[in-house]
């Protein structure tokens, strides 16, 4: 008997007189036998498992289903809509779409910086907002007061020029 004999004779009649001998005489088919023999003592302590009958079934609809994927075009106002939702259905999911979590990121920095140039000062902000204008006024007084003094100096020139010349063509 051939090994190949002997597994499919194994197969029909489990371990018989016929068999048995070739186990005796090939050491390969003894080894596997001895490895299928554990493996079947181990497996058989196991628990019994029956599928539920509609397992099957379901298998089968998944993998014969063919999923339609409609491209057609959409009013401006349903895509955003679209988008809106598909903005919300993603907020439950981590991490969120890069884009869609990039414009979640810009709007919220937009309002926060909206915030912070509308929302009410406090007073450490307000005594220096003040300070800061006091200083400008104090400059541009001070811009204008040189700009006066610039003025009658010219004019102070003028004068003495033209009593110079007054001066001298009176002589
Ligand atoms: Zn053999």
């Amino acid at each position: 008997m051939k090994c190949e004999e002997f597994w499919k004779h194994y197969e029909e009649f489990g371990i018989t007189k016929e068999n048995e001998t070739h186990l005796l005489d090939c050491a390969k088919c003894r080894k596997e036998f001895e490895a299928e023999k554990v493996l079947l003592k181990a497996v058989g302590g196991f628990p019994e498992y029956k599928a539920p009958e509609t397992l099957w079934d379901r298998i089968s609809e998944e993998l014969t289903e063919t999923k339609t994927v409609t491209v057609a075009k959409r009013p401006f106002t349903e895509t955003i809509a679209a988008y809106v939702d598909e903005l919300f259905s993603w907020f439950q999911v981590v991490p969120l779409k890069p884009v869609f979590g990039a414009l979640v990121i810009m709007l919220v920095s937009v309002l926060a910086t909206q915030y912070y140039y509308t929302r009410p000062l406090t007073s450490v902000e307000k005594i220096a907002q003040e300070n800061k204008l006091a200083r400008d006024l104090e400059e541009t007084e001070q811009e204008y007061l040189a700009a006066i003094d610039k003025l009658s100096k010219l004019t102070e020139d003028k004068k003495s020029f033209r009593l110079i010349v007054l001066s001298v063509s009176a002589k």
